[in-house]
């Protein structure tokens, strides 16, 4: 049990209050007993030092870290006092991403034929202008390829089964299989709707 609270995910914050990361409970301890970061009540916006946090007392039923001489509240968001780099930049346009986005599926008739047998079709063709970018790119099969060939999808009468964006999922967020209630003041809500990573 107390091994597992330990192991729970904390929010971290910039100094600008952005979220740059998740680390473990445990790491965030070790970040407030250095002084490099404060805890973040999330209901109040107040700011906890070490000294501060360890003398508040769990409340009844809620979780707490046992040491030896206290009960210590679990910290949800903490915030770093100097690091000031900036999140991690939107997911990449990649071959492997735009694989996952597309989970796979030829984004024209929807079959699953395996790597080998997809290709990234240009929407738009590059013939034609179209460019290499997340908007203009899906998989397609290649049949679906060759019968597409140097045309747009209009001009083959062919229909995309979903509009080809950006992703938003941010894999640092995702990879936790817990939500924390709290965060969603500080992360926005997009990065919640994405399948989890395995
Ligand atoms: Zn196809």
């Amino acid at each position: 049990m107390v091994a597992k609270v330990i192991d729970n995910p904390t929010l971290v914050l910039n100094r600008y209050w952005q979220p740059v990361n998740v680390a473990t409970v445990a790491r965030s301890l070790v970040l407030l007993w250095n002084e490099s970061a404060r805890v973040v009540d999330p209901a109040d916006y107040q700011l906890y030092t070490w000294e501060d946090w360890s003398k508040l007392s769990p409340s009844e039923g809620e979780q707490f870290i046992q040491t030896v001489r206290l009960r210590l509240r679990v910290p949800e968001v903490i915030v770093l006092s100097e690091y000031d780099e900036l999140p991690t930049a939107a997911v990449s346009f990649s071959r492997r991403n735009v694989f996952k986005r597309d989970h796979w599926a030829c984004q024209y008739c929807g079959c699953q034929p395996g790597g080998e047998e997809l290709t990234i079709d240009h929407v738009i063709p590059r013939s034609q202008g179209g460019t290499s970018t997340w908007d203009n790119c899906v998989l397609a099969c290649i049949d679906c390829n060759k019968h597409k060939a140097d045309r747009t999808p209009l001009q083959a009468g062919m229909r995309l089964r979903r509009t080809p964006l950006r992703p938003t999922w941010k894999p640092i967020y995702a990879r936790y299989g817990m939500r924390i209630e709290s965060w969603a003041k500080f992360i926005s809500e997009t990065y919640w709707n994405v399948p989890l990573e395995k």
